[in-house]
């Protein structure tokens, strides 16, 4: 009989991990030695890095979002069902309609989802680009904002070492929100405040993760007559006077809050009762060499649903998804794993609306920062609007 290699979640993770994997294990494949079975509750794939864009009116929903099918290569079975159970020590999954999947292989790549709910006042004053909804209704405020305050605030996971979603994002939109209001001619009426929490878990009280971005960082800032302040870890918001406080005892006012809201893993993944993470977030423990799920070995977890210390991006899924798919054919072909990852993650981050920075990462060395660039930019813009696709057929 087959074995089934069950990869679950059809965002970036999953989508090029299911294309790989058809292609190391094509052999076994056209022997039906070896299944590959998506399984997604959705059958659109969307690029999520452009939400961030709507905010800004430079994408549209349609532009943003693919059939999944067309993505994949036809060997794989695509199957469109929510998961709800996952029992790691029966090597089974159910699914919403009571399907039972049992897997040999399973690849876990569910993502992650904004909870700004966990914030007293947020869910009702805080605006964010992290899902397509809530970037249209921030679209609609920046569009419209004649003078008044924006102020940008970051939550990051209570789990220690697990960063925010994306950890160049607060400073890519804030860049970008400059000069978007100054292309509409506003931005002297409006005053523009970053703010970064204590616990910034890598190096404290700085404005990003890593400590030579925070140098560069402030003067960039300074140019822009952007105001930052450090230790402003977002406490609660009161929406009506439009005032938050921060744990440290500070208190911001806005006319926008522009905000990072806390994160946690979809709730079948917090229901398996596999996660150690604090609050409930329900991060998968996973191990940082061989991305295997603590205590079970046929299990794999990787992008937003793992608790690695490494930003939550498509550009640490595109360098765990070779290792996974090399581990679990080593361990069909071999009896043991063959890859490690070491935490690389590469991005181009937008600097503004026109430029963009190269930049990569891993567990030992951080980001060393270039001064952005139009052909920066240009490498950004060929990726939103294609070189993104070949990467989720895994073709890059
Ligand atoms: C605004 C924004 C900007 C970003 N910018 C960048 C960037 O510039 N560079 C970068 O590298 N990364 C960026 N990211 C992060 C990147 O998008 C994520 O890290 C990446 O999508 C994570 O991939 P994933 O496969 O783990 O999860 P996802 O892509 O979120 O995919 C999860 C999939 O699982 C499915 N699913 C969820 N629950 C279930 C269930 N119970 N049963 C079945 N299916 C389920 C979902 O429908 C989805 O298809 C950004 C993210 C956002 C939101």
């Amino acid at each position: 009989m087959a074995k089934t290699v069950l990869v679950v979640g059809g965002g970036i993770g999953g989508t090029m991990t299911a294309n790989s994997l058809v292609s190391k294990l094509y052999e076994e494949i056209c022997g039906d030695k070896v299944r590959v079975v998506l399984l997604t509750d959705t059958p659109w794939h969307h690029y999520k890095p452009a939400w961030m864009y709507v905010a800004f009116d430079m994408f549209f929903e349609g532009e943003l979002k693919r059939r999944l099918r067309p993505l994949l290569r036809p060997e794989i079975e695509l199957r469109i069902a929510k998961v709800d159970g996952f029992d790691f020590a029966a090597s089974r999954v159910t699914t919403a309609q009571g399907e039972r999947i049992d897997y040999d292989y399973m690849v876990v790549s569910t993502g992650c989802l904004p909870a700004p709910e966990r914030i007293e006042g947020l869910e009702e004053a805080g605006d964010y680009f992290y899902r397509y909804e809530p970037a249209r209704r921030l679209a609609e405020k920046l569009r419209t904002i004649e003078k008044g305050r924006i102020l940008i605030t970051v939550s990051f996971p209570k789990t220690p070492n697990v960063p925010h979603q994306c950890g160049i994002a607060p400073i890519e939109t804030t860049l970008m929100l400059d000069e978007f209001l100054r292309r509409r001619g506003v931005r002297d009426g409006i005053e523009i405040a970053y703010t970064y929490p204590t616990v910034s878990q890598l190096l404290r009280n700085c404005l990003f993760l890593q400590r030579e971005t925070c140098e560069v960082l402030p003067s960039i800032f300074d140019t822009r007559g952007i105001k930052h302040q450090r230790r402003f870890t977002l406490d609660k918001v009161d929406p009506d006077a439009g005032i938050a406080y921060s744990e440290e005892g500070a208190a911001e006012n806005f006319d926008i809050l522009m905000c990072t809201p806390p994160i946690r893993a979809v709730d079948a993944v917090i229901d398996s009762g596999a996660s150690r993470a604090v609050d409930n977030e329900g991060w998968l423990p996973t191990d940082r060499a061989t991305l295997q799920l603590e205590d079970h070995p046929n299990v794999y977890v990787m992008g937003d649903t793992a608790d690695l210390p490494i930003s939550k991006a498509g550009g640490s899924c595109h360098n765990q998804s070779p290792v996974i798919t090399n581990n679990i054919a080593g361990d069909l072909r071999l009896g043991r794993t063959v890859d490690v990852y070491d935490g690389k993650v590469q991005a181009v981050a937008q600097m503004g609306l026109e430029a963009g920075m190269p930049l990569w990462y891993d567990y030992d060395e951080d980001v060393h920062p270039t001064p952005p660039t139009k052909l920066g930019g240009l490498l950004r813009k060929g990726f939103n609007r294609g070189i993104y696709w070949s990467v989720a057929r895994a073709l890059v």
